[in-house]
């Protein structure tokens, strides 16, 4: 196996090593495609949550090369790697709670990611792709999984308003799903080309965060204000925010795959008695999220994202690191072709 990983110090350096199945639950994938996200670029820049040294790579997907024998799946399946597995070791784990896992393995994180060439990979974490699944979109499926979860954890219901707070990548897809089961969202940010990309994506009402959007969703939800809150944890948007659009005994989720820091005013949120819940993962929900794509409920051809070849990526892990520390630029994910 060859690959990138990366050392405590935020050096990235090649891997050259052997990999076999090491058990009958296990199958070598050669990586095709590889989704790198600001995830993995906040891994070089020195994160607390990690294990070094990691590989990074979030996000891939491959072809089985070598099936184990008590694998579904045969040599040559395309397939989608799932970047979160739950420890089987914790209370919640060996009582059958896998979606409560204490521990859970994030790939690029705490346990090796997919930048290289091949993987071996627990049997569990391999999704068949229906072939009406295309490659682009099924980078997406973390993605839509963790759309999933919020909405589920959320709640939410049919003719609800919900304010969406951050219109990157992960609050784009969570307001197209709310549509999808006939709720109302309400996207804010604070940059004009997130909501111009909700615009085209059929989001309705998309709010410029500036010191008129409490007024809005005001008169937007008849005086009630939003019954459910998510706010998109690197949205760079005040948490303020999320209290205050929030109705009085509303549910507020905080939603992302990173825990960056933040600070939340409880003392209007005790005013309100608001239920806070926070969902980081996509785990439980990738087989739905999978058939979500395959029945086309979600217009996903407005994600496109910039691909390089392999030999470039140092490079450009390098400057999309930069980037996200500098925080002048907006830093999308990276695709990687591994062919
Ligand atoms: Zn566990």
């Amino acid at each position: 196996m060859i690959g990138l990983q990366f050392t405590q110090q935020g050096k990235i350096v090649k891997v050259n090593r052997m990999e076999m199945c090491e058990s009958f639950d296990t199958s070598k994938v050669k990586i095709t495609k590889v989704l790198l996200t600001p995830e993995d670029f906040r891994t070089l820049l020195g994160d607390d949550t990690a294990i070094y040294p990691v590989i990074p790579g979030r996000i891939a997907i491959g072809q089985i090369s070598d099936a184990s024998e008590g694998s579904y799946l045969i040599k040559g399946t395309r397939v989608y790697i799932n970047p979160v597995n739950n420890c089987n070791e914790c209370v919640d784990c060996l009582s059958g709670n896998e979606n409560s896992c204490a521990d859970f393995k994030r790939a690029g994180k705490n346990v090796n990611g997919y930048l290289r060439d091949f993987a071996v990979v627990n049997n569990s974490q391999l999704y068949f792709l229906p072939p009406s699944v295309k490659d682009n979109e099924a980078l997406l499926i973390d993605y839509i999984a963790l759309a999933l979860n919020a909405i589920d954890k959320l709640n939410i219901s049919k003719g609800e308003h919900v304010a969406v707070i951050g219109g990157g990548i992960i609050g784009l897809i969570i307001s197209m799903l709310i549509i999808y089961y006939q709720a109302v969202p309400i996207l804010i940010d604070g940059k004009s080309e997130n909501l111009e990309q909700a615009k085209l994506a059929g989001v309705y009402y998309n709010l410029f965060s500036d010191n008129k959007v409490e007024k809005e969703v005001n008169e937007l939800t008849g005086a009630h204000m939003a019954q459910k809150v998510i706010y998109v944890s690197d949205s760079n948007i005040n948490t303020d925010l999320a209290i205050k659009l929030a109705a009085y005994n509303a549910k507020v989720g905080f939603v992302g795959f990173s825990s960056p820091t933040l600070k939340v005013n409880f003392n209007l949120a005790m005013r309100k008695q608001l239920e806070f819940c926070c969902i980081t993962s996509g785990f439980g929900s990738t087989e739905q999220a999978i058939n979500l794509i395959a029945n086309k409920v979600l217009d996903l051809s407005l994600f496109n994202f910039e691909c390089i070849k392999y030999e470039g990526c140092e490079t450009k892990i390098k400057k999309c690191a930069k980037d996200l520390k500098d925080g002048t630029e907006t830093v999308l994910p990276v695709l990687v072709d591994m062919m």
